[in-house]
């Protein structure tokens, strides 16, 4: 190689370190060179700005990282500079320092081992980017995300409530409260299948209040609807067993469910049902055409591969009607052909 080609490799190569120089010095970037020792040889204009320092030169040849960081910065940065220069490797980390303001201010900073010479590590470069803006954003995204995911949360749980609402009033009787015809065609089905599978008997009592057209005649249908709102309650307040299902079936009449029922405890929870009823005294002699306002029962119940709901109905109805023909205030029971 010619001297003069040699000397214009060296200027481009001074003009290239030079300019590698200024991009460094300029740059945003926080740029730090300390030697194995972890002494501070150099740190461009940006740390110098970011940290507040007037005079970086008095921190030229002092331990790095500075003893004014929080511990914790300090602790994580001496981990990963021993980590780089014992293992050759670039590391990063991500870590607040306060600054002379006292504010939190994060870096991102990437540890690179420098090889000057080209035998072996001889110092160590920091870069480190002031990420205090993205962390702040970032914080500020979480926190909306939680806000946002405890709103929806709230409302899953007040849609569930609402739905639960709509869905026990679909099933209530809004006169009585207790279920409706609707809600009776269901659990009648569902009450069947399970005893079926479970091989136990089913009882249906079919309660209608006696004479009730008379009584609307006398006292007035709204009379009448406070009265039938009374029996229910006597109704449903009658069944100890929370099993058992009341629903109102029709006009004046009422159907009950009573799983693993047979026969006999069918009748016993007519009865008592009849008596409170009675017991009510609702008309407490104030008419004379009429002296007390009762109900008359029905009760069936079928058990195994006989159970189904038309029968059941069927067999309870024909109950009833035995009841009001034994003179109302009754109770009978319909048992079905073997
Ligand atoms: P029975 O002892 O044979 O059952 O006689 P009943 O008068 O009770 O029977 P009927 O079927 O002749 O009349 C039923 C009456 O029930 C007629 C109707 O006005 C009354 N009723 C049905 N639903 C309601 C209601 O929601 N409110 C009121 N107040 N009365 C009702
Ligand atoms: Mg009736
Ligand atoms: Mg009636």
């Amino acid at each position: 190689m010619s001297l003069s080609k040699f000397s214009i490799k060296e200027e481009r190569l001074l003009f290239s370190k030079e300019q590698s120089h200024a991009w460094i010095t300029n740059s945003p970037i926080c740029t730090k060179i300390i030697d194995l020792d972890f002494n501070l040889q150099y740190m461009s204009a940006a740390g110098i700005n970011s940290l507040g320092i007037t005079d970086v030169t008095s921190y030229y040849g002092k331990p790095y990282p500075f003893s004014f960081y929080p511990k914790c910065f300090r602790d994580e940065m001496l981990k990963n500079i021993i980590n780089a220069r014992d293992s050759g490797k670039i590391i990063e980390q991500e870590a607040a320092v306060v600054d002379m303001d006292g504010n939190e201010v994060w870096f991102h900073s990437t540890i690179s081992p420098l090889s000057e010479s080209g035998d072996g590590i001889d110092h160590l470069m920091i870069v480190s980017i002031d990420t205090t803006k993205q962390n702040l954003a970032r914080q500020e995204l979480e926190q909306l995300n939680h806000e946002l995911e405890a709103k929806v949360y709230k409302r899953t749980l007040e849609l569930e409530l609402a739905n639960k609402q709509l869905f026990k009033q679909a099933e209530t009787d809004f006169l009585t409260q207790l279920y409706n015809r609707h809600a009776f065609d269901r659990y009648i089905g569902e009450n069947i299948a399970r005893a079926k599978e479970n091989q136990q008997s089913l009882s249906l009592l079919m309660i209608d209040i006696d004479l009730f057209k008379h009584y609307n005649d006398l006292y007035g249908h709204d009379t009448g609807d406070i009265v039938l709102k009374k029996v229910a309650y006597t109704i449903d307040t009658s069944l100890l067993r929370k099993a058992g299902i009341a629903a109102r079936y029709g006009g004046e009449e009422f159907a009950i469910l009573l799983p693993e029922t047979d026969i006999n405890a069918g009748l016993d929870i007519a009865e008592r049902i009849r008596a409170n009823v009675e017991h009510l005294n609702l008309l407490d002699g104030q008419h004379s055409k009429m002296n007390n306002l009762t109900v008359s029962i029905g009760v069936a119940a079928l058990k195994g591969d006989k159970l189904n709901a038309t029968d059941l109905l069927k067999y309870a109805d024909k109950a009833l009607y035995m009841a009001k023909n034994g003179g109302r205030n009754n109770c009978a029971v319909c048992i079905a052909e073997t």
